[in-house]
């Protein structure tokens, strides 16, 4: 694994970076969120403590996922109207990052699509509508609102403390599919539903 460490912008402890395609790294002693620009940390903003929810992952998390081998990064928080789910950004054996939602103890993984094509203009997209972004014709079945309420870890997106995002979910071809819009960029992912059973864990803490 390559672990390089910075100095926490605020607090000057080390911060841990193991990946090539964390963005963000949340100092585990001061909670600051800092953006990782060439060689630099710049804080970005803070956040409380992520309230304690009993989640099957934790961050440090190693096993494996249907078979492959995964260590989790980092997670972030979003709360929405009616609850939050967690994104956590894993990072695979083969050295390529995944995403897996965790929401009410469902499961999803995700992949993160390169976007080659023009997208629709977020506002125009309806639930019940089909949107096509590089080749995939995604069938809107959700859309919702969402804000940052937490992170620990790396983290793969930009995301600052406090910002919101726009989601939209669907499926095209078989898979899920999901549109990530912040101010900062936009994402598309798509992957697969995961039974809780095949996330087997190694590495958790006793007690
Ligand atoms: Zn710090």
């Amino acid at each position: 694994m390559d672990t390089s460490s910075l100095p926490c912008p605020q607090c000057g402890a080390p911060l841990e970076i193991t990946n090539r395609y964390a963005k963000i790294v949340v100092c585990q002693y001061c909670g600051a969120h800092s953006a990782l620009e060439t060689g630099n940390a710049k804080i970005l903003g803070q956040f409380p403590k992520l309230a304690d929810v009993p989640t099957y992952l934790f961050t440090g998390a190693e096993g494996t996922i249907q078979g492959k081998k995964f260590r989790a990064a980092g997670r972030m928080r979003y709360q929405h109207k009616s609850g939050f789910w967690d994104e956590w950004f894993l990072l695979m054996e083969d050295g390529s990052p995944a995403w897996l939602t965790e929401d009410e103890g469902e499961f999803s993984l995700f992949e993160g699509r390169k976007i080659k094509s023009e997208i629709p203009e977020p506002d125009s997209i309806k639930v019940g509508t089909k949107i096509t972004i590089n080749e995939l014709v995604i069938s809107v079945m959700e859309k919702g609102e969402a804000a940052v309420a937490g992170a620990e870890g790396e983290l793969g997106f930009w995301t600052a403390p406090g910002s919101r995002i726009r989601y939209y979910e669907g499926v095209a071809a078989g898979k899920l599919a999901a549109l990530e819009v912040s101010d900062d960029e936009i994402e598309l992912f798509t992957g697969d539903e995961v039974m809780r059973k095949e996330i087997v864990i190694t590495n958790r803490p006793q007690g």
